[in-house]
C-alpha cells in the first residue's frame, strides 16, 4: 500500500503517519525528519536544507526528488510506504508520477488532513520535538510524560525554529501557494480521501483506516 500524506504543516500528518506505519507494517518516509537528521550529522546536504527550512521556505526540488525516489525502492518499501512530507509542490508529484510508472507501479492513497489555518497557528505554538530521535509532542495535546524532556530517549524537547511563529506564517503562505495544489492534482487522478484533521488523534485515524482498510 503505497500512501501520501498531505495536510497544511502541523495538522498531524506526522502523527498520523506513524501510526499508518505501525499497523501496516510499511516505513514511514518523513523527507523533513530525513532533513533533520542531516543537520544533525553536518553533511553537505544538511547544510544546504537548513538556509531553506529556517526561513520557512521549501528546499529545493532537486534536492529532495532524487532522495524520495531512490528511498522507495529500497528493499523494505516492496510493500508499501507512507510519504511524510513529499510531494510539496507539483512538480515533485510529477517527478514521483514519473518515477513510479517507470517501475510500473503508483501510489494507491493519498491521505489530506484537513485544517484551518487558525487551528494550525495555535496548535504550533505548542509543538514541541526532540531533535535527537525524532519524536514530537505538544503542550497540551500530547505532552511529553517528563516534562520538556522526551520520554523516548531523554534528550531536551525544542520548539523548533520552524515551528515559531513567524515561520509559521511563512511556511502556511508557502503550503498555499505550493503544496495546495496538489489536492487538485491528486484529485483529479481519483486517489485524494480528505479526513477532517480538527477532530481528535484517535477519531482521525479511525477515519483513516476506515478508507486503508483494516
Ligand atoms: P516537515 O517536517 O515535513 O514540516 O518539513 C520541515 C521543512 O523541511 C519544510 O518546511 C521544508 O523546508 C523542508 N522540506 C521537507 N520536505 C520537503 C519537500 N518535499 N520539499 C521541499 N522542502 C521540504
Amino acid at each position: 500500500m503505497k500512501i501520501i500524506m498531505l495536510g497544511a504543516p502541523g495538522a498531524g500528518k506526522g502523527t498520523q503517519a506513524k501510526r499508518i506505519s505501525d499497523k501496516y507494517e510499511i516505513p514511514h518516509i518523513s523527507t523533513g525528519d530525513i532533513f533533520r537528521a542531516n543537520i544533525k550529522n553536518g553533511t553537505d546536504l544538511g547544510k544546504k536544507a537548513k538556509e531553506y527550512m529556517d526561513q520557512g521556505l521549501l528546499v529545493p526540488d532537486e534536492l529532495v526528488v532524487d532522495l524520495v525516489v531512490d528511498r522507495v525502492q529500497k528493499e523494505d518499501c516492496m510493500k508499501g510506504y507512507v510519504l511524510d512530507g513529499f510531494p510539496r509542490t507539483i512538480p515533485q508529484a510529477q517527478a514521483l508520477t514519473k518515477a513510479l510508472e517507470s517501475l510500473s507501479t503508483a501510489i494507491d492513497y493519498v491521505i489530506d488532513v484537513d485544517v484551518p489555518d487558525e487551528e494550525i497557528v495555535s496548535r504550533m505554538a505548542g509543538r514541541r520535538a526532540c531533535l535527537s530521535c525524532g519524536a514530537t509532542y505538544h503542550t497540551d495535546y500530547m505532552p511529553s510524560a517528563k516534562g520538556e524532556i522526551c520520554d523516548r530517549c531523554d534528550d531536551k524537547l525544542v520548539l523548533r525554529e520552524d515551528d515559531k511563529p513567524e515561520t509559521v506564517k511563512k511556511r502556511l503562505d508557502v503550503y498555499h501557494e505550493q503544496t495546495q495544489p496538489l489536492i487538485d492534482y491528486y484529485s483529479k487522478m481519483g486517489v485524494l480521501k480528505t479526513v477532517d484533521g480538527t477532530k481528535i488523534m484517535e477519531d482521525v485515524f479511525e477515519d483513516i483506516i476506515n478508507i486503508l482498510g483494516a
